[in-house]
């Protein structure tokens, strides 16, 4: 079921966080779920994009033998590698052609799951007249949750649209919402 409508406006940004293959079902680190965000998710950009609102989509983007992946060490199998098909956004995610696209975790050496983490995003945001940022997508509990914190962190307010979210582990919902609430961030069911 979707959430109650969100009043956007000039000074939201919208940001659908990682709906790429690889993180969708048939994915190499598919999230349960995640397929299914795409309609729902396809009208929440066109209802912000319609009131002026900032469309931002992040996206994992690593090199090859990215430090993340099993085989350098890291926790998760190779997935969203720079210019592959499972990196690029799910087919069906139809992105206005002004969507501010921002890719992250794109160096060798270190992981980021948020889309703030060393991207410029906030700077970005705040030199637009950004004051709200509403966030949607995948996953819930790591780098939804990451840009929710950092969100925060930046000082804009935060909503979090959790029926256009899925997490990897529903075991870890309960403990993020905990978290987001603590923050300071809003978590519309
Ligand atoms: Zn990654």
């Amino acid at each position: 079921m979707r959430h109650a409508q969100v009043d956007y406006s000039r000074r939201d940004a919208l940001l659908v966080v990682d709906m790429q293959n690889d993180f969708c079902e048939g994915g190499a680190l598919a999230v349960d779920g995640g397929n299914a965000l795409v309609a729902d998710i396809n009208a929440e950009i066109t209802t912000a994009h319609q009131a002026g609102a900032l469309v931002v989509a992040t996206r994992d983007w690593h090199p090859v033998d990215h430090v993340s992946f099993a085989h350098r060490g890291g926790p998760w199998p190779v997935h969203c590698v720079q210019d592959t098909e499972g990196a690029a956004f799910h087919p069906d995610l139809r992105l206005p052609a002004d969507t501010i696209r921002v890719s992250k975790a794109t160096a060798f050496d270190a992981d980021a799951y948020s889309g703030f983490d060393g991207t410029g995003l906030g700077d970005y945001l705040r030199d637009r007249g950004i004051s709200r940022v509403v966030v949607c997508g995948l996953a819930l509990d790591v780098c939804v949750r990451a840009t929710v914190l950092d969100a925060r962190r930046e000082g804009f307010d935060t909503l979090l649209l959790e029926s256009l979210s899925a997490a990897v582990d529903a075991d870890m919902v309960a403990a993020c919402r905990r978290e987001f609430a603590e923050a300071g961030a809003e978590v519309r069911p």
